[in-house]
């Protein structure tokens, strides 16, 4: 079993890492973001409080988070283990995960920082989109598929962008990872398995240095 973090701001490269470690260590990948898009798109209570504060790249409070969370980790889908994409986001979320994986008897193997530098997250993100139809990412000019306008893994032929990629949100959410994430890589440095990769690196490069670290 095999238990992870990967901690970098908006456009760090979290997710396309986590779709390449999944598949390496047949773990699933817990995405908090996904969990909330899902949950706006079909319209239930929790996603209307947190669409808001989505929009203007805030973060959802800790209650909501910790509690889609709990309900996630510890279930069938983990017995090989788990990489958290976008969780803990604040110091208080990172406190509640310590709880929740000591009441389940489980351990963090590894806390994974992306290190990048702000001004190209804004390139990043504003360039980047999905497979409308099986969620594969891209980005207009550093991951297009290779025929273009269609999916090199489905075949599919829709895309869409996300509603919070704009450069005015990404600047927010840059600030609120800087204010309220940064400081849980202290957190993780202190207990000793806090792990840096530079993520200004190419795509595949560090995707090769992410395998070195868990394998
Ligand atoms: P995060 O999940 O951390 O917000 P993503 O994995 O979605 O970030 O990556 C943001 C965008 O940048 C995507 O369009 C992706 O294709 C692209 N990208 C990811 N990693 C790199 C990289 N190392 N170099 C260039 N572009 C990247
Ligand atoms: P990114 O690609 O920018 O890292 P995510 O997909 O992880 O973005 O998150 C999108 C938005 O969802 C965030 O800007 C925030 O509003 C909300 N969100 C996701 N995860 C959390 C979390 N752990 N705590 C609070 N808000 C969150
Ligand atoms: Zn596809």
């Amino acid at each position: 079993m095999t238990n992870l973090i990967i901690l970098g701001p908006p456009g760090a490269g979290k997710g396309t890492q986590s779709k390449q470690l999944e598949k390496k260590l047949n773990v699933i990948q817990l995405s908090t973001g996904d969990m909330l898009r899902a949950e706006v798109a079909s319209g239930s209570d929790l996603g209307q409080d947190a669409k808001g504060i989505m929009d203007v790249g805030g973060l959802v409070s800790d209650d909501l988070i910790i509690g889609m969370i709990s309900k996630r980790v510890g279930q069938k889908e983990c017995a090989n283990g788990f990489i958290l994409d976008g969780f803990p986001r604040t110091v208080p979320q990172a406190e509640a995960l310590s709880e929740m994986l000591a009441n389940k008897s489980l351990k963090l193997d590894y806390v994974i920082e992306l290190t990048v530098n702000d001004e190209a997250m804004v390139e990043r993100i504003c360039g980047r989109y999905t497979c409308s139809k099986c969620g594969a990412g891209y980005h207009e000019s550093f991951q297009k598929p290779a025929e273009d306008g269609v999916c090199d893994k489905c075949g599919g032929k829709d895309f869409s962008r996300r509603a919070d990629d704009n450069a005015k949100t990404v600047r927010a959410r840059l600030e609120a990872y800087h204010e309220q994430t940064a400081p849980i890589s202290t957190f993780y440095a202190e207990i000793g398995i806090l792990k840096q990769v530079d993520g200004m690196m190419s795509i595949e490069d560090v995707t090769h240095q992410l395998e070195n670290i868990v394998s």
